[in-house]
């Protein structure tokens, strides 16, 4: 049996507590243990504690000496859309220099460009570009993402990617949970009604049958899925046995909070325009909203999500990246903690759990990470600050110091 223990962390943010996810005042309380240590057993962690206890009992566990430093569970990025080929730098100095999203979706930009070239790269490239993908995200402390399909909007591509995610998961030290996004913009050569058949008929019974997918997800929003495409997408993907994420709410308030609650979604993400009603509806049905602070800082828009009105109402908040070539090209959660404080007034203690053990549940993986508690995976990154409010306060500042998954050292500076 392996042990190691780890000691002397300034601060152990553990976010012990209910085995559910956080609401209200519960976002706050992190329980954070002083000159906190852990005991490590065959990559779970066994003890949680002070420092001087967890030696006590380290016996011949090889020693981690975090030297004062913060640690934190390994963050759960809960919607990112982490396998695509290539990048949008010229979509990116199109923006900067003022122009639309129709003149440079014009100028060949765009999702679809992305998609073409997603298309034309082969498995070994696309694998070779997602692990470079996958290293950034341990970098920046995250040991836990969901990933998206999505650039291959046809059955070959759209499997193609899914099975590409399945390596990386096999391959890489960063856990990917599978999302099948194939409802993420219509291709050029089809019709919407077309590509929704498409979708329901040939992709999803495949990605069901193959196992490729644990969400099911969709970009719904007038001109690309509207609220009566989605619910039929959805519908099939629930028949299925998937489970449901779902874009929503991004450019228009359009109802599509409300339909994520009708579904019985697991989560709403984006929610830049949800009204009041929307946030009542996701309470009702418990839906968790995801918030993605990074697309919209990246965009150059203001409008961010009512993120204080949906910790009022009590919600699940979870934050995540969106990392995507397009909209949101950043795997740095502190710099998504930063956005949380400064633009939606999410505190600092509410940011981590909204990153970690909120995550972790809407991706159904509460008992397992997200929090430094006896029998979850010992993923953890120690950071090179004493207080972990220094993640979201020094921004654009790289802190990782090194990143744990189960028990073992992954990325480190
Ligand atoms: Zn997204």
């Amino acid at each position: 049996m392996k042990s190691v223990a780890l000691l002397h962390a300034s601060q152990l943010v553990t976010l012990a507590g209910p085995k559910r996810p956080r609401i209200g005042a519960e976002l706050s309380e992190l329980a954070i243990i002083r000159d906190g240590g852990l005991l490590i057993r065959d990559g779970k962690i066994d003890i949680v504690g002070p420092s001087n206890e967890i030696e006590k009992k380290a016996g011949d566990a090889q020693i981690v000496n975090a030297k004062g430093r913060v640690v934190l569970p390994g963050f759960v990025d809960a919607h990112t859309h982490l396998v695509f080929a290539g990048n949008r730098l010229d979509d990116f100095e199109r923006r900067a220099r003022g122009e639309t999203y129709e003149q440079i979706a014009k100028a060949g930009g765009g999702i679809w460009s992305t998609v073409e070239k997603t298309r034309a790269t082969s498995d070994v490239d696309l694998l070779a570009q997602a692990k470079r993908h996958a290293n950034w995200f341990l970098k920046c402390g995250t040991t836990t993402v969901e990933a998206k399909s999505g650039y291959g909007l046809a059955v070959k591509d759209e499997l193609r990617i899914l099975r590409v995610m399945q390596r990386l998961n096999q391959e890489s030290s960063l856990e990917i949970v599978p999302t099948f996004l194939g409802a993420h913009a219509i291709p050029r050569d089809s019709s919407p009604d077309k590509y929704v058949d498409l979708v329901i008929n040939e992709m999803l019974p495949r990605v069901a049958s193959e196992k490729l997918a644990e969400f099911c997800d969709i970009f719904c929003e007038r001109g690309y899925f509207d609220i009566e495409r989605s619910r039929k997408i959805l519908t099939a993907a629930k028949k299925l046995g998937l489970k449901l994420r779902m874009h929503v709410d991004q450019l228009a308030n359009s109802g599509g909070a409300k339909l994520a609650a009708e579904l019985g979604a697991t989560t709403a993400d984006h929610l830049e325009k949800t009204d009041e009603q929307g946030i009542a509806a996701m309470k009702t049905a418990n839906v968790q909203p995801v918030l993605v602070p990074g697309s919209v800082y990246a965009l150059g828009s203001t409008c961010y999500p009512r993120a204080r009105e949906m910790i009022q109402a009590g919600l699940a908040v979870v934050l995540a990246t969106d990392f995507n070539p397009g909209s949101s090209p950043t795997p740095s959660m502190p710099m998504v903690l930063s956005l949380a404080c400064t633009q939606m007034k999410i505190s600092p203690p509410e940011a981590v759990t909204a990153s970690t053990i909120n995550a972790a549940y809407s991706l159904n993986r509460g008992d397992k990470v997200g929090s430094l508690e006896p029998g979850k995976l010992a993923n953890f990154a120690i950071f090179d600050c004493e207080d972990f409010r220094e993640l979201a306060y020094w921004f654009g500042l790289p802190q990782t110091h090194s990143v744990y998954v189960r028990g073992e050292r992954v990325a480190g500076f």
